[in-house]
Order: structure tokens, then C-alpha cells, then sequence
């Protein structure tokens, strides 16, 4: 963002170098280094403590485009402990938050897991109320509105004591052109005001960079000079190029006061309105890629400085109005006085006033796109009618913009509580990729579709009188839910260990209608050394839709008899906090002898009543389900009749004799057959000449 390439009047030139600072920005986002000011600590190695202090969120801006967020921890006794994320830096606190930080304190530093859940804000006196407001669904970052009082001190080295620029040429970067441009982004609410001091030669060399350092030292300089640092609530330290400290600008994100840190010969006014906007408490605009196929993914490539229309990325330009998402966080939209974002909810034709114009407004909309399912923070699409007018007149450069965003209506995200959580979008991802991020908005008559958020957005007329949008809302966002997974049977067969035995695993989608369709990976918990192969591994279902696999389970020869658990699961592939379970039982029987069983319901019968015959077999204390039996019930007159049937999961067929009304008087005889197959399946005699047989008798 800082290279000079971005003037050339070379496109190609500027397209390399474009391309350089934005695959730098993408690779370097979000990580926390030490810093080299670390102060040590007493305290001994790789111990869990907890610490409390001032939280420093300082931001470095590189040269080469790359950025690095330094997070520290100020305790009461002036230490400074350099903070380390393992994942999710802080984003949601700004510096001079009082913290309680929790962690493994190794070499000086402490290393947090979680920037979301191990670091609390403590709320205390210290916690700042905000101005009166009209109600609003969001609480801007403090000190934002008024005249914002702020030091200047120029400085330079020891062994390099040259004055770059004038005491005059400062006064005018500051309280000339960024006031402008602070007064014009914040609709005439903001200024910046104050003093510059100095030239003071201070007592460090230009072969160090220690922003700590320099910043006592020239605040030292200034106080020697008779400066109240008091009266003012941002500081800025200003000196000659120093190639040590790769960056161009360095700032506290927020605090009061804040501390920016200019390292250039001639300033760029973009380098001075980026910084001071850290200090204000933005973090950076980023650009959503999602390739060339679409606006929206799940796993785009989040480019750290890739808004190319918001002086908090990278605009082709000195500098570019901040987003409606960035200025909405510092109140100068939808907060008291403020022009307002107005929260689309039902379908309808809406308004956008030009971005760059007070009034009432609406100078944005905001429509609700997700809702995280663990955290509820809420992620909104963020609609702009931007103009070329004031600090975004270089929307009128076709060299650098090819100008649908002012014939369109320009798209960004952003999440509540996030502050590092604004994305640029891209309208026309179909676009090449250099001019792809040059045409960003949508035009009028174009539509862009979020079946997931159940929302269609088009631009009817777009003009440098504003913008209007239809927007049409299906009434029911997606809500996605847990699947439904159930299994069957219930309980195997009484198997042997070895066998092979299928479960029918059963998923029903529950997402709301408006839900696009998901796929739900399958997967299987059995005992340990059990084989546990699908049909397939996952299944794709829309909402309310059910699918089945099968899962066929082998436990090991030799397993004991018992029953086994054997668990599936279902889990949403895009969103894995949304799954479900089920479980069967695989049970393992050695066989026993075969035994049968036979008898009737009653011991004697009248003519024209029906006789229950049981049949039960058993392998040892196993059922042998589905094995064919054969009855014979032999009359007193030697009339023989057969009854056939299957075992059921007891071992048990019912079969039914029915007397006719004629039925001979006397005793009959009931035998099941001599020869029985047997259901098991690894009985080596597939039949066996076990029988048995019973009598009753006729009145
Ligand atoms: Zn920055």
C-alpha cells in the first residue's frame, strides 16, 4: 500500500505492483509478533498465569504492503509483556482496554490460545460512556466525535539530524488536509486540531527501530520544550525515513491517547489518514476473492488490504472515504446526529443517498446475511451509492477505476464486534482478475442472490442523486438445525464374531426451506479393531429430505460374546456445529447345541377350535432366527398334516392347526420335523436331526 508504484501512470507497472501488496497482505494478516521493545518479566518459564493490565494493539504498515498487528499487555507496574495469539487476535478490544489475560508465560511473553476467550475486558471505571445518542443497534469505539486534539512532534536521530520538511508543511498534512478529510468522512463531526512541535533531535539512532523508544523520547523532547502532552488525546511521532523500521506508518489501534508513528521523508497523505484512522480504532478493509465464479464462499481468500475504495485498504488514490461498515464503528453513520443506516427487513424499494453527503440519510443499507450459530454475532451486507465527490472524486479516473461504482451499488460485509471483519465484495467476479477488483458494484438491473440469507438485491436506478434498490426478502432466512440420523435394526441378528453385518443409516435434513442443500459427511464409532465400511460417505440432502447408506460391520474373530455398540453420526460439512447421532447393537453369540422345543396352547380342544403350536429354537441360550421348521400333526385316524413357518428374532414360530367341525375324537401327535435347517450362518451342519414332539387330545 505504501510503495510510490501505485502513481505510475504505467498500468502494467501498476498492476505488478498492485498484485505484489495484495498477495503480501493476504499472507501476513492476523498474526501477532513480539515485540522487540519486550520488557522482560520475572517471572519464571512456561508457566500458566494470569495477568492483568492495559491492553496495546499497535498496527505496522509495511512498505512492501505487508501489515503486522503487535499486541502487549501494560501491567500496573509499567512492564510491557508482548501478548501471542495461537489463533483469533483480539479484534473486538482496542489499546487502553483493561484486560485480564490468560495464558503460558514463556521468555517474557505470554501466549494466549484465544484472543475470543482468553482475554476478557474488564468493565471498570476506566470502561468509557458514550456520547448521548439517539438508539441504535450499535455502540461506536470511543472518541470519535469533535475536535480531536493531537501533538505533533517532529523528530529526528542522533546520527542522522536532518529536517525532511517544515514546521508549516506539517501543520498543513494535518490540520489542513486530514482535518478536510476527517471533517468531510465524519460528515462535519470530527476535526483534527492541535499542535505541531519540534524539530527536536532525539537520543536514538537511526540504525534502531524501537517504536516505544522513540515515542518516550520524542514526548520527552517535547515536555523539555515546555509541550502540556495533556492538553492532547492523540499523539503523533513524525521523523525522517528510517530504514531500519520497514514500515511506513505504525499506530495504536484506538487508545487515549492514541500513538502514530510516521516514517517518511515527505509524507503521504494516505499514510497519515490511514494511521490516524488505526488510531481513531479501525482495523483494515479487506477484500472477499472468491474466484471468478463467485461473490460470496465460505473460504474465500480474505486479501488483509484489499479494498481498493477505503483509505483502510488500498485505493488507488491518496486517499478514499472509509466504508459504511468502518464509519458506522466510529458512530459518523447510524448514530446520534450521524446520517442513518437503514436495516432492511421486508421487501421493498429503498434509498441510498450519495455515501459522500450529510443529511439524514440513509447513506447505506443493511441487510442481515448470517448469524453465527455459536457465537450470535450477526454479519450484515453493507449497500453504498458511492459518488465522485470530495475525497472520492478519483472515482471519475478511468485509469485507475473503470467507474461501475458510480453506476452501481457497491457491496461490503462486516460482522458485529468484529473490527477486523470488513470485506469488499465483488459484484462481477467474472471479470479478470486485475480489472476484477476495479468494477466491484452492481449495476442497475443487475441482481445479486443469497438463497442462504433468502434475499435478492437489485439496483434500479443509481444516479449522482443516490441510489434506489429492490430488495426482496423471502421472510425466512435459513436457519440451519441439527440432522436427524437414526439406524436400522435397532439389534443385529445373533451373529458369530467375523460376520459381516449391514446397519441402515438414515439422515433427515432439518434446515429451514430457505437453506440451500447440505452434504453431511457419515461416520461411524465401533469398538476398536472393528472394520466399518459406507456405501458412501456422505449424503447430500435439501431441506426436510431424508437419504440412507449403509454401514457394514465386521467385528474380529475371536470377539467375545456380548453386545456391541456401533454408532453413526451425520455432520454438516460446511457447518460441522450442526450434526447428529444414532446407535445400534451388534450382537455376538457363540452357538451352542441345538435344542427344540415344541407345545401346544391348550392340552385338549372342541371340534371347529384352533390349536397354537410354539416352536422354539435355541443354540445354547441363542434364538437360530429365520430357520425354516416343519409340523406335523397326525390324526387319530393317521391323517398326517403339515404346518410350516420361519423362527422369529426369539427363535420362536407360532403355527396354527385348525380342527374342522368334524374333527375325530381321540389323541393326536404333534412332531416338528427331523431334519431342521439351521438360520445361523456358521453352523458347519446346515441341518441337524433334532426334533421333539407333543400330544393333545380332542373332546
Ligand atoms: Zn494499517
Amino acid at each position: 500500500m505504501m510503495n510510490q508504484e501505485r502513481y505510475a501512470v504505467c498500468v502494467p507497472i501498476l498492476h505488478l505492483g498492485l498484485l505484489a501488496v495484495l498477495a503480501l497482505g493476504a499472507a501476513a494478516s492476523g498474526f501477532a509478533q513480539a515485540s522487540s521493545a519486550a520488557a522482560q518479566s520475572q517471572v519464571g518459564t512456561n508457566q500458566r498465569v494470569q495477568l492483568e493490565g492495559e491492553l496495546e494493539i499497535i498496527h505496522q504498515d509495511f512498505r512492501d504492503g505487508h501489515g503486522r498487528f503487535v499486541y502487549s499487555l501494560k501491567l500496573a507496574d509499567g512492564t510491557r509483556v508482548p501478548l501471542h495469539f495461537v489463533k483469533q487476535p483480539p479484534t473486538h478490544l482496542l489499546t487502553g482496554d483493561h484486560v485480564r489475560a490468560n495464558g503460558q508465560l514463556s521468555g517474557g511473553s505470554l501466549t494466549l490460545y484465544s484472543g475470543s476467550t482468553n482475554l476478557t475486558k474488564i468493565t471498570g471505571p476506566a470502561a468509557k460512556t458514550p456520547p448521548p445518542s439517539t438508539p441504535s443497534s450499535s455502540i461506536p469505539v470511543p472518541n470519535t466525535f469533535g475536535a480531536q486534539s493531537t501533538l505533533v512532534i517532529l523528530v529526528n536521530f542522533q546520527d542522522d539530524a536532518v529536517q525532511p520538511y517544515t514546521v508549516a508543511a506539517a501543520q498543513n498534512m494535518f490540520f489542513g488536509t486530514a482535518n478536510n478529510f476527517f471533517m468531510e468522512n465524519s460528515y462535519q463531526q470530527t476535526s483534527i486540531t492541535g499542535t505541531v512541535v519540534g524539530w527536536y533531535t532525539i537520543p536514538v539512532s537511526i540504525t534502531t527501530c524501537d517504536t516505544a523508544q522513540i515515542g518516550t523520547a520524542a514526548q520527552n523532547a517535547a515536555v523539555a520544550a515546555g509541550a502540556n502532552l495533556s492538553n492532547y488525546t492523540r499523539y503523533v511521532y513524525a521523523f525522517p525515513h528510517n530504514n531500519v523500521c520497514a514500515w511506513a506508518g505504525s499506530s495504536s489501534v484506538g487508545g487515549k491517547p492514541s500513538e502514530s508513528w510516521i516514517n517518511e521523508s515527505s509524507p503521504d497523505s494516505h499514510t497519515i489518514h490511514h494511521e490516524l484512522g488505526h488510531a481513531f480504532g479501525l482495523w483494515h478493509s479487506h477484500l472477499l476473492d472468491c474466484g471468478t465464479t463467485a461473490t460470496i464462499c465460505s473460504s474465500g481468500n480474505i486479501v488483509e488490504y484489499g479494498d481498493l475504495l477505503d483509505t483502510m485498504g488500498v485505493p488507488q488514490t491518496a486517499s478514499a472515504h472509509y466504508n459504511a461498515f468502518q464509519k458506522e464503528r466510529l458512530g459518523w453513520l447510524n448514530y446520534g446526529a450521524s446520517p442513518s443506516i437503514q436495516t432492511v427487513q421486508t421487501s421493498g424499494i429503498y434509498t441510498i443517498n450519495p455515501y459522500e453527503v450529510g443529511g439524514p440519510g440513509p447513506n447505506a443499507l443493511k441487510i442481515l446475511k448470517s448469524t453465527d450459530s455459536t457465537t450470535g454475532a450477526k454479519t450484515w451486507y453493507y449497500l453504498e451509492a458511492r459518488q465522485a465527490v470530495g475525497f472520492d472524486a478519483f472515482l471519475s479516473n478511468g485509469v485507475y477505476y473503470t467507474q461501475n461504482e458510480t453506476t452501481g451499488v457497491l457491496f461490503h460485509i462486516g460482522t458485529d464486534g468484529n473490527g477486523s471483519s470488513s470485506d469488499l465484495l465483488d459484484m462481477t467476479p467474472a471479470t479478470p482478475t486485475y480489472y476484477g477488483w476495479f468494477d466491484p458494484s452492481l449495476v442497475a438491473g443487475q441482481t445479486f442472490q443469497d438463497s442462504t440469507a433468502g434475499v435478492t438485491i437489485t439496483p434500479t436506478a443509481v444516479s449522482s442523486s443516490g441510489a434506489t434498490v429492490q430488495v426482496t426478502m423471502n421472510g425466512s432466512a435459513c436457519a440451519a438445525a441439527n440432522p436427524s440420523v437414526s439406524v436400522s435394526p435397532s439389534q443385529s441378528q445373533y451373529v458369530t464374531s467375523g460376520t459381516a453385518v449391514n446397519f441402515t443409516a438414515t439422515v433427515t435434513d432439518n434446515d429451514s426451506s430457505s437453506c440451500a442443500p447440505a452434504t453431511f459427511n457419515l461416520g461411524d464409532a465401533l469398538p476398536t479393531g472393528w472394520a466399518g465400511v459406507w456405501s458412501a460417505t456422505a449424503l447430500s440432502l435439501s431441506p426436510g429430505k431424508s437419504g440412507s447408506a449403509t454401514l457394514t460391520a465386521t467385528s474380529p474373530t475371536g470377539t467375545a460374546d456380548g453386545s456391541y455398540n456401533v454408532g453413526v453420526s451425520a455432520t454438516n460439512a460446511s457447518a460441522s456445529s450442526y450434526n447428529g447421532s444414532a446407535a445400534a447393537t451388534y450382537v455376538i453369540s457363540t452357538p451352542g447345541p441345538l435344542s427344540i422345543s415344541l407345545s401346544t396352547n391348550q392340552s385338549s380342544y372342541l371340534p371347529g377350535q384352533t390349536v397354537g403350536v410354539t416352536v422354539t429354537m435355541l443354540y445354547g441360550t441363542s434364538p437360530d432366527a429365520g430357520a425354516s421348521v416343519t409340523v406335523t400333526v397326525t390324526a387319530p385316524g393317521g391323517k398326517a398334516t403339515t404346518l410350516s413357518g420361519t423362527t422369529g428374532s426369539s427363535g420362536v414360530a407360532l403355527l396354527n392347526y385348525k380342527l374342522s367341525r368334524h374333527a375325530a375324537a381321540g389323541t393326536y401327535q404333534v412332531q416338528v420335523g427331523t431334519t431342521v435347517s439351521a438360520a445361523i450362518s456358521t453352523v458347519s451342519a446346515a441341518s441337524t436331526t433334532a426334533g421333539a414332539s407333543t400330544t393333545f387330545t380332542v373332546q
